[in-house]
């Protein structure tokens, strides 16, 4: 296997030094233009890729211009206006259910606490850390998707196995300036190299560091089963 650095810390700097070369643009791929936009787009991107989100949100943010919009619109025709996104229907709601706090509570602007956006249907610490992040520049952690949660596993940044306690060990550990970056070089490495089901560690430039490495591992640490 790859042989980490000695602390988990020195480890989460060389991941994110390496990773910032091989990807220096490294952003949100999610497309929006205002906060409510962008709120929308990440409670639709639960469980659905963000190429697929950004196709439907094109003909969804012109037709829905506010929160009023989304607010008054029925359960059916929102939903059939969602319905290639995976679980449209449950999204459908708590868009709706989403955006009438917002006017009753809000004055019709997406909130700008962790505790506020939390309380908001269908929003979960990971969503709220999005919108915080992109939305009002405030970043209180680290989002931690999928892609984070696997890659922090298989590079020995963590043993958790859960979103929550995963987001607690690596802020302990990843220096604050790169909390929102290092969740985007995890996107960006775990689309094109370190994937799901057949990661490329040939071709990986953190192979020499990862204890997971095809090839040299016999363990894929994210799953902790044999590859
Ligand atoms: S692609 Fe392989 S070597 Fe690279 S981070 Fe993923 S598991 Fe480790």
């Amino acid at each position: 296997m790859g042989t980490p650095l000695e602390s988990r810390a020195e480890q989460a700097e060389e991941v994110i030094t390496r990773l910032e070369e091989a990807y220096p643009d490294s952003t949100i791929s999610l497309r929006y233009s205002n906060r409510l936009e962008l709120l929308i787009a990440v409670m639709l991107s639960a469980q659905c890729t963000d190429e697929r989100v950004n196709k439907e949100t094109k003909h969804l943010f012109e037709k829905y211009d506010g929160p009023e919009a989304y607010a008054a619109v029925s359960q059916e025709e929102l939903a059939e206006d969602l319905n290639s996104i995976t679980y449209y229907n449950n999204k459908a709601k708590y868009i709706r259910s989403a955006c009438t706090t917002i006017i009753e509570e809000h004055d019709g602007e997406v909130p700008d606490t962790m505790d506020e956006l939390t309380e908001l249907s269908g929003v979960g610490r990971k969503t709220a850390n999005v919108v915080l992040q992109h939305a009002h520049d405030v970043v209180e952690g680290i989002v931690v998707d999928t892609h984070v949660q696997r890659l922090s596993r298989r590079l020995g940044l963590t043993n958790e196995e859960y979103p929550e306690p995963i987001e607690q060990d690596l802020m302990g550990i990843v220096p604050e300036g790169y909390w929102q970056q290092f969740t985007h070089l995890c996107i960006d490495h775990g689309r094109a190299t370190c994937t799901a089901r057949n990661p490329d560690c040939a071709d990986c430039v953190l192979a020499d560091i990862c204890p997971s490495a095809k090839g040299d591992s016999e363990i894929d640490l994210a799953s902790g089963e044999s590859w």
